[in-house]
């Protein structure tokens, strides 16, 4: 395989050649024309979860994992106490962000096949009225999982507590209304369902939230508060931005709007993962969730019975043809993922699918 592998993987993923084609250009962060994208892109963000008017958008420079730690550190007090629900490594991130910026932290913990119960939340509400916050991964994309965001944040909103929401993996794919779904922050980034290139992440945040959070963050350069009032004064970043890809990042929103925005990218990710889950079903590979609970973005399989399977020889294998898969994320289980996300060329998902399956036949005919 001489040309570039697809990417199966949740970020970074395949981007478009125009997507590609948009980091041509060098822009300087002081210059009108760069500043007017930056402002598109925040408005066409706030839009896809309805939040125009009631909500700011705020970029921030890095990968998602920045944005989701100057959220938590930006809208939590240092006296706070924050609720984290958790069944999968990236709400054992958050955790871990709570330790490290030392706001006060409680966790409900599941299994990794079990999904978050509002119920719980309530009832750790209920018994302890010091939580402040309450922070949500809405697809745990260590495993597929969806969690359900909407119940969750009626009642946190019903007990008067803020809401952070990791919606790396489902912003842009999966519903999220503002409108109707309360939250202080909805955090997201570049690389993922908006298929732009990775390097910047964001926060929607509830206009009220974000007027009160001033000084609380333990960060200088990841103050949400700070770039956000920087921003409306000057209209540019307040620290270097990735120019390049913000210009691309504003491309790939283009071309998702131009797709059909929300409900198209949703129902082109579920056609991928009801593509995969069929053909694995078929070649003898079983999925980790049932289909009640998994989101259609990335998909855990358990590994290949076969005595040759390590996860090395079974990457560069499907590599070889022509697509890259993700390593899995359980601690006891042997499995891995591909991701349903990114520009998956003229034969899609089919073409992965029929990828493993000669990988799993070679490996047959090897035992
Ligand atoms: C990708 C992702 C992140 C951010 O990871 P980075 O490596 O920092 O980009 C955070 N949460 C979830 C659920 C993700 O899928």
């Amino acid at each position: 395989m001489t040309t570039e592998p697809y990417l199966l993987t949740p970020g970074p993923l395949t981007t478009s050649l125009r997507t590609k084609q948009s980091m041509l250009r060098d822009w300087g962060s002081w210059d009108v024309d760069f500043n007017k994208i930056t402002a598109r892109v925040c408005e066409r963000l706030l839009q896809i979860v309805h939040g125009t008017g009631t909500h700011e958008c705020v970029p921030m420079q890095g990968s998602g994992t920045f944005s989701v730690e100057a959220a938590i550190g930006t809208l939590v007090p240092r006296t706070g106490h924050v609720l984290v629900p958790q069944n999968g490594a990236y709400c054992q991130r958050i955790a871990r962000i709570c330790r490290v910026l030392g706001r006060k932290l409680t966790t409900i913990d599941y299994p990794q096949d079990r999904q978050v119960a509002a119920g719980d939340v309530e009832r750790a509400l209920t018994s302890d009225p010091s939580i402040t916050h309450v922070a949500l991964v809405h697809c745990e994309t260590s495993t597929g999982i969806l969690n359900p965001l909407h119940e969750v944040a009626q009642v946190v909103a019903r007990h008067g507590k803020g809401l952070i929401v990791d919606a790396m993996s489902s912003f842009g794919a999966l519903e999220i209304d503002a409108r109707t779904t309360p939250f202080d922050a909805v955090v997201a980034a570049s690389g993922k369902c908006l298929e732009g290139p990775p390097g910047m992440g964001f926060a929607i945040l509830r206009r009220g939230a974000l007027e009160r959070s001033e000084g609380n963050c333990h960060s200088l350069a990841m103050d949400l508060y700070d770039q956000w009032v920087y921003m409306q004064k000057t209209t540019q970043w307040r620290f270097t931005p990735p120019t390049h890809v913000v210009a691309a990042f504003d491309s790939a929103i283009a071309q998702y709007l131009e797709e059909g925005g929300l409900a198209a990218r949703g129902a082109r990710y579920a056609n991928n993962c009801r593509t995969l889950i069929d053909g694995m079903t078929k070649l003898g590979l079983k999925s980790f969730l049932p289909a009640a609970i998994q989101a259609p973005i990335i998909v855990t399989f358990y590994a290949p019975d076969s005595p040759h399977y390590t996860f090395k020889t079974f990457y560069d294998a499907v590599k070889a043809h022509g697509y890259v898969l993700y390593p899995g994320k359980l601690t006891t289980l042997e499995t891995f993922r591909v991701g349903c996300m990114g520009q998956l060329g003229e034969r899609g998902m089919a073409g992965a699918v029929e990828a493993v399956g000669e990988v799993l036949a070679e490996m047959r005919a090897a035992a």
